[in-house]
Parts: C-alpha cells; sequence; structure tokens
C-alpha cells in the first residue's frame, strides 16, 4: 500500500482487463478512493474490472486513523516508529482476504511482496500465487547475489567498492549504497519480514515483473535460468495509459490541472525542460531543496519541478527557496506542490531529461518515455536501478549521491547538480543518450503490442493459469 506498488498494480489490473479476463482489485476504503475513477473510467470501456474493499485495521494496530498508505505514514511526524504498525496492520489483513478468496475462487492471486503470507491464504484454496515485487530483472537478481555471496562483508570500508559476484557485467557497489537492513546485519521486523518475503516467493506459482526483455536480456535470463526463479515480463505497464486522462490520473489527484501542464509544456520547444520529481516516498529536507533551487536558476534550464511537502511536518515551514525565485524563473519554471501527472509530463515532446530517484517505476516511465536521466538514488533499491540507468544500459548520468538514507537522501550541493543537469541537456553526450533513450523507447512500445515480448510473456502466463484450472 505505497504509490510505487499500487500504481503497476492497478496498470496490470487494466492489462489483464484489457486481455479480455477478469480483474479484481483488493484493497482499502480510503486507497480505493485513489483510483475508483480510473476503475469505472475502464468500466465504462467495456473491461471487466472491478473493486473489492477490505477494512484497514489501523486501530487494532496502533496507527493514528486514516493512515492507510506509505505516503500517510512517511509524511507522519512519527513516520519511523508507525512503520512497524503499518506492516502489522497490513498483515492483519490475512483473515479477511482468505474469507475473500473462499468466495470469488479467482484464477490466480497476484499479491505485493510485502503480503508474504499471500502465499499460504491462497494456497488454502488451491489458488496459485504470484508475486509483484515492483522491481526490475536487474535489482531483483542484484539483491539474489547480494544475500548469497555477502560482498559487502569482504570490504574494509563502507566506501570501498566491491564487485557483485556472479552477476553478469560486473556491478560495482559500496557498503553504503546498501540498505540500512543489510549493511547492520541486526535482526529488525523489517529484515525478518524480509526473510518472510524470500521464502514466500519460492513456495507461489512464480513472479510477475514490471519490465520488458529488449531492456536487461542478461538479468532477465540470469534470474530465469540461472536464479531457476519462475518470472513472467509483463511490462512496461504504464503503456496501458494511451489517453490524456488515463496518464493524468495515475496515482493521487494531479496538483496542476493537466490541461494547464500540457498548454505550459506545448509553449516550449523539443528536449527543452527538465523535469525533477522523486516520486512519492522520498521526503527532501528544506536545504536540499535549496540546492536544487540553486542548481536550477544556476543551469539557466526551463524545468518542471515537482516538490513533495507536507503541511503536517514542522520542517515544511522551514524556507525552501531562495529569496525572489519565483518571480525570477516565472516563464521559465514550473513548481508542481504534491502531485504531479508524471507519465503525461515525461511524454511531453518539450522534457528533454528527468531527475530521478531512481524508484523502479520513475526510472522505467523515463526510459519509456525515451528521456535521459539525471539518477539521484535514496533508497530501498534505487541504488541498483542507479547501476542500470548509467552503467548498463547508459542513458543516464549519477548526481554523485553516496550513501543510501531512508527518505530524506543523501545531501548534493548545488554545483553537482548543476552540472549533471547540463550533462543530460546540453551536448554530445545528452544527443548520444538521448539516441539510446529514444530506442529503448521504441523497443519498450513494440513489447507490449501484438507478438511483443511482453504481450507474448503475458500470454504464456495466462496458458499455464488456464492449464491448471480444475
Ligand atoms: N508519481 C506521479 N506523480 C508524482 C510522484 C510520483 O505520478 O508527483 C508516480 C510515478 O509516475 C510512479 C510512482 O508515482 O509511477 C512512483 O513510483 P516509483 O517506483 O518511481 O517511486 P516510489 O514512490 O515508490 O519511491
Amino acid at each position: 500500500m505505497a504509490h510505487g506498488h499500487m500504481i503497476p498494480t492497478i496498470d496490470m489490473a487494466k492489462l489483464f482487463a484489457s486481455r479480455g479476463l477478469r480483474a479484481t482489485i483488493i484493497t482499502t476504503p480510503l486507497n480505493s478512493l485513489l483510483f475508483s475513477k480510473t476503475i469505472e473510467r475502464s468500466q465504462d470501456l467495456g473491461m471487466n474490472i472491478d473493486l473489492l474493499i477490505l477494512k484497514f485495521p489501523s486501530k487494532e494496530a496502533g496507527l493514528p486513523e486514516g493512515c492507510e498508505n506509505m505516503d500517510s505514514i512517511t509524511s507522519h511526524a512519527n513516520g519511523e516508529e508507525l512503520i512497524k504498525n503499518f506492516f502489522q496492520a497490513a498483515s492483519l489483513l490475512q483473515e479477511p482476504l482468505e474469507s475473500l478468496l473462499q468466495e470469488c475462487k479467482p484464477d490466480c492471486l497476484v499479491a505485493d511482496m510485502f503480503f508474504p503470507w499471500a502465499t499460504d491464504a491462497a494456497a488454502k484454496f488451491g489458488i496459485p500465487r504470484l508475486v509483484f515485487h515492483g522491481m526490475g530483472f536487474f535489482s531483483l537478481c542484484t539483491q539474489v547475489c547480494l544475500y548469497q555471496y555477502k560482498p559487502y562483508k569482504n570490504v574494509s570500508s563502507d566506501s570501498e567498492s566491491f564487485v557483485v559476484p556472479h552477476l553478469p557485467g560486473e556491478i560495482k557497489l559500496t557498503r553504503k549504497q546498501l540498505p540500512d537492513s543489510i549493511r547492520n546485519e541486526v535482526e529488525t521486523d523489517l529484515t525478518k519480514l524480509m526473510k518472510a518475503v524470500v521464502e514466500s516467493e519460492s513456495k507461489s506459482f512464480g513472479v510477475v515483473v514490471n519490465s520488458f526483455y529488449e531492456l536487461e536480456p542478461a538479468y532477465a535470463d540470469y534470474y530465469r535460468k540461472v536464479l531457476g526463479r519462475r518470472a513472467w515480463h509483463v511490462g512496461p505497464v504504464s503503456l496501458c495509459n494511451r489517453g490524456i486522462e488515463d496518464k493524468a490520473q495515475r496515482g493521487k489527484q494531479a496538483s496542476i490541472d493537466e490541461h494547464e501542464c500540457l498548454k505550459w509544456l506545448d509553449s516550449k520547444k523539443p528536449n527543452s525542460v527538465i523535469y525533477i520529481c522523486f516520486g512519492s516516498v522520498a521526503n527532501f529536507t528544506g536545504s536540499q531543496l535549496m540546492e536544487i533551487a540553486m542548481a536550477l536558476e544556476a543551469s539557466r534550464q526551463q524545468f518542471i519541478w515537482v516538490v513533495r511537502r507536507d503541511k503536517n511536518n514542522k520542517e515544511d515551514e522551514e524556507k525552501w527557496l531562495p529569496e525572489g525565485f519565483e518571480q525570477r524563473i516565472e516563464d521559465k519554471g514550473l513548481i508542481i506542490r504534491g502531485w504531479a501527472p508524471q507519465v503525461l509530463i515525461l511524454d511531453h515532446e518539450a522534457v528533454g531529461g528527468f531527475v530521478s530517484h531512481c524508484g523502479w517505476n520513475s526510472t522505467l516511465e523515463g526510459i519509456t518515455s525515451g528521456k535521459p536521466l539525471v539518477t539521484w538514488p535514496v533508497s530501498a533499491e534505487q541504488f541498483y536501478n542507479e547501476k542500470l540507468v548509467t552503467d548498463v544500459l547508459k542513458v543516464g548520468i549519477g548526481v554523485g549521491v553516496k550513501e543510501w538514507v531512508r527518505l530524506q537522501g543523501d545531501f548534493v550541493e548545488s554545483k553537482d547538480i548543476e552540472k549533471a543537469i547540463s550533462r543530460v541537456m546540453e551536448g554530445e553526450e545528452a544527443e548520444k543518450m538521448r539516441i539510446r533513450s529514444k530506442k529503448l523507447r521504441e523497443m519498450a512500445r513494440q513489447a507490449v503490442e501484438e507478438g511483443g515480448s511482453s504481450y507474448s510473456d503475458f500470454n504464456a502466463l495466462v496458458e499455464e493459469l488456464r492449464w491448471r484450472r480444475p
């Protein structure tokens, strides 16, 4: 129950429904409000798609009223402490889910990785469970190799780099770039949960991946053939949103009217705007935002900058823009406070680059729109995604973040931000990256068309599910 997981899940449900299958989305009351319009529109288009709602046990797990999404947890003053309660509340959903499965008897349950108990719940009724990690093949493989071989134990400092053993492509990381759960090696509720995730995957029917084969063939093969996982790639799932409304209504209600946003972009030349957004969870400090603002002004680039600030958070009152910034950038820049219609923006020809925190959805959406990236990983598996973008695909430049820091991210100075933005927007290097990105964009589109790799793998998955039907 986080936007980065729910958005592609809804897209996936639409994908199943658009291919003539019946999809039912199970969610909680407040989360359902986020995509009820999308579901209605899909139904109007004749898709067999609907919603089932389970009450979220916030109170039972000691959560404040209204906390049903990671978004509300991370922007809460006691966010860090509430994460544990949040996962506990999620685990209380097992029983009501079982009643629901018994009643509906679906042919398959696709459940997010963070519900490891879903495999057993589905197995009680003979229903196969597919795991959705929300990650690409490269990160899935990196994660397994790190767990298996623990190369980070063989370095003498946090900043000494090591090669990820057995992973194709000589991928180098440092201990600083790893999630704290791996780095600290102390058992916490989160590490226990991750262990349960790994165990549940081995008992599940397989894994469904939001990626396309041509993007990361060596890693798709490695995951299946060497690591022996059953996996189907069905992405990029964001491509199921074809019209303006579909693209604009993904996730939360956008803080800007989509037509106003498009009008602004229409007035700009191709590849002349840099888009900056750090996803739905990262929450930068005022001083970090100030560095970004200074870099944008110094770079002289036109921009759309999405700033996630929250009224409940005291720090939000802190000053984060230089004096007179908004007046000076009036025609050049657009600041969206809150939620942006990201895919709509990225797909516009005026956008020439994307500063991203490398959440998998954003990474894939950037690539699918043919835009080179400035990579600015914050936490989760974002440092692995950065490696894919900069070292494997060569469609991005790192801003120079050194350390994994949950929510707030590692501090980056304005001069480094400015340099990375200029490298992605101007000159020969930028042009070469743009050409590579555009090729990937074409491949992504072909992958989901009839006969494409994702289209075919989706068919293979459905066929397997049909065979095992009683
Ligand atoms: N997103 C959006 N508007 C925003 C922020 C995020 O539409 O202002 C969407 C974005 O397109 C992506 C998802 O939210 O689909 C974020 O997922 P991602 O994996 O990139 O990052 P996370 O939020 O999980 O860190």
